[in-house]
C-alpha cells in the first residue's frame, strides 16, 4: 500500500490535501495534535469518495512523541511505504516583536521549523532506499516578504524553506523531490478572526484563496508528473506577491 502522510490534516488545508491525495490513490495517514473530531470528519471525507486512511495524532513539535508515535508506525508497518509526506502542521502567534515572549516565539518556531525536521527524519530513510519520495512542505507568504506582527511565523516559514533548498539538494539523485508551497490568504480556522473584507481588497483577485486551490498544487507536486521540479517554493496568493 502506497501512503501519504499529512501532518495537521483534520483541519483547514491539510484536511482538503487529505482528500485530493486520497483521490490520487493513497491511504492518507492523517495526523492532528488533538482534534480528533475533526480528524475523523476528514477520515469520513476519505471515504465518501471511496478512498481509505487512518488518525495518526502526534504533536509535531515533541521529538520523543514523533519518534514513538510515527517511528512506530514505520516499524510496524516495514511492508507499506510512505511515498508522499506533506509537512502541513503549523500555528501562529501573533504580536509585535517588542511585545512577543519567549513562548510565543518558541512555539512558532517549534512545530513549524522542528515539526518539519522531527517528522520528515522518520520517513525519509525509507524514501532514499526505495529511491522515491515526494517531500511538500507547507510554508507562507509571511516567509517569503515578511508581515509585522509575525516575526515568530515569518522566520519559522523562511527557516523551512532554506530547509527544503538544502534537502532538495542532497536528495535529488535518490528520486526524492523536496518542494514547498507558499499559500497567501487562505479561508481556514487560521484566518478565521482576519477582516477578510478589508485583507482581499489588497488581493489582486480581491479574495482570499480555498483550502482545495492548495491541495491542487501539493497532488501535482506530489505526482511522478512533477518529477523534475525539486527545491522550489510555489506561491499561491490571487497575486498578492510575485
Ligand atoms: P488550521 O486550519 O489552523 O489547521 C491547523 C492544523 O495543524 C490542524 O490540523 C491542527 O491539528 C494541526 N496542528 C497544529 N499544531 C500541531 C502540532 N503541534 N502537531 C500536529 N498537528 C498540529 O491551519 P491552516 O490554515 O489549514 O494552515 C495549514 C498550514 O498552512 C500551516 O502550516 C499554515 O502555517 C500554512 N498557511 C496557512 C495560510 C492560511 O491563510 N490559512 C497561509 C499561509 C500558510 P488539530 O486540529 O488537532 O488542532
Amino acid at each position: 500500500m502506497k501512503c501519504a502522510l499529512v501532518t495537521g490534516g483534520s483541519r483547514g488545508i491539510g484536511r482538503a490535501v487529505c482528500i485530493k491525495m486520497a483521490e490520487a490513490g493513497y491511504h492518507i495517514l492523517i495526523n492532528y495534535k488533538g482534534n480528533e473530531a475533526a480528524a475523523l470528519e476528514t477520515l469520513e471525507a476519505i471515504k465518501a469518495k471511496g478512498g481509505t486512511g487512518e488518525l495518526l495524532p502526534f504533536n509535531v513539535g515533541d521529538a520523543a512523541e514523533v519518534q514513538q508515535v510515527l517511528g512506530g508506525w514505520v516499524e510496524n508497518n516495514k511492508d507499506q511505504q510512505i511515498e508522499v509526506l506533506v509537512n502541513n502542521a503549523g500555528i501562529r502567534e501573533d504580536s509585535l516583536m517588542f511585545w512577543m515572549n519567549e513562548a510565543q516565539w518558541g512555539n512558532v518556531l517549534n512545530i513549524s521549523l522542528n515539526g518539519f525536521f522531527n517528522v520528515t527524519k522518520q520517513v525519509l530513510n525509507s524514501m532514499l532506499l526505495k529511491r522515491y519520495g515526494r517531500i511538500i512542505n507547507m510554508v507562507s507568504l509571511s516567509g517569503i516578504k515578511g508581515l509585522p506582527g509575525q516575526t515568530n511565523y515569518s522566520a519559522a516559514k523562511a527557516g523551512v524553506i532554506g530547509a527544503t533548498k538544502a534537502l532538495a539538494q542532497e536528495v535529488a539523485k535518490r528520486g526524492v523531490t523536496v518542494n514547498a508551497i507558499a499559500p497567501g490568504f487562505i479561508k481556514t480556522d487560521m484566518t478565521a478572526e482576519l477582516n477578510e473584507k478589508e485583507l482581499a481588497a489588497q488581493v489582486p483577485m480581491n479574495r482570499f484563496g480555498t483550502p482545495e486551490e492548495v491541495a491542487e498544487a501539493v497532488a501535482f507536486l506530489a505526482s511522478r508528473a512533477a518529477g523534475y521540479i525539486t527545491g522550489e517554493v510555489l506561491n499561491i496568493n490571487g497575486g498578492l506577491h510575485t
